[in-house]
């Protein structure tokens, strides 16, 4: 799946050539994806400009002239992509089937060259919708969403806040987007286990003023906050092959720490990693480093 590096990864990739770009058409290979795609989609697009490319949390926001904003997710295994005439001619050897192109948006960019942007999404849990700009913060997707994963954003001091009096896990806490918005279950195995913290341990503790306490807080925030860097920079990562906005296939070879690492020996003291069931998710963590 996706996880927010792999989106902002995405965002960069489709800014330069989609900023200041026209939509001259629009066409919809089905009626829905993970919701039906919005009412007269095509009529409301076409001869709008494409503003600015944004993202919130794992949602990428295509502003578009004449106030609409397309809020688009991409599920569990979508992607766009944007080709020219030249790369469009190569498709067929860049992995994904023609068959999963639910939409697919010509543009003129600024260049004034023509380029289709794609989405291609196999088990269609992504989503494409419209809604209008000025309220666009008030959609039901977005009202509720915490901070951003991102060194302006995301302290120690807000988390004791946001954890105080919360007696779930730490693990669980952290995947709540009402508090931290985007942050996936990799990111949160990584972080914590950098941070040397049980994913097991409540998370109003992270609250207490007791010494310990009192850094880490402040640790985990900003390990955070760096592996989200550091994977952005990399550009994203992702457990399976993944499309690179630009159309070319990019298979990220990221090495975790601890995600993934069930039984392999901890690359801090060497005790094996162990894997339990939260919330319904993995956690993988060293029961020796993190308490
Ligand atoms: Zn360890």
């Amino acid at each position: 799946m996706p996880e927010l590096p792999e989106v902002e990864t995405v965002r960069r990739g489709l800014d330069p050539l989609l900023t200041g770009a026209k939509i001259i058409s629009v066409k919809l290979n089905r009626k829905n994806l993970r919701f039906p795609f919005p009412e007269a989609f095509s009529e409301r697009l076409v001869g709008r400009t494409i503003i600015k490319l944004s993202r919130r949390a794992k949602y990428l926001l295509f502003y578009l002239s004449h106030n609409e904003t397309i809020l688009s997710h991409l599920g569990m295994s979508g992607s766009w992509r944007i080709e020219d005439e030249f790369s469009r001619k190569e498709h067929s050897s860049i992995g994904k089937l023609v068959a999963h192109d639910h939409c697919i948006i010509n543009v003129q960019a600024k260049d004034d060259k023509i380029y289709r942007l794609t989405y291609n999404d196999a088990r269609r849990f992504g989503f494409i919708l419209l809604t209008d700009t000025t309220k666009l913060y008030e959609h039901p997707l977005l009202r509720r969403l915490g901070v951003e994963p991102m060194n302006n954003t995301l302290s120690g001091a807000y988390l004791k806040k946001a954890f105080a009096n919360k007696k779930t896990s730490l693990k669980t806490a952290l995947l709540d987007q009402s508090i931290v918005a985007g942050l996936g279950n990799i990111y949160v195995c990584e972080a914590l286990w950098r941070s040397h913290l049980s994913p097991r341990r409540s998370a109003f503790t992270l609250a207490l003023e007791d010494v310990y306490m009192l850094e880490s807080a402040n640790f985990l925030a900003q390990n955070i906050c760096n592996l989200i860097t550091e994977a952005i920079i990399s550009g994203g990562t992702s457990l399976r092959d993944y499309m690179h906005a630009d159309g070319s296939l990019g298979y990220f070879q990221h090495y975790f720490s601890v995600y993934g690492r069930e039984g392999k020996e901890c690359l801090n003291c060497r005790v094996p990693i162990v894997r339990i069931l939260q919330s319904g998710r993995s956690s993988f963590y060293c029961p020796q480093c993190q308490k």
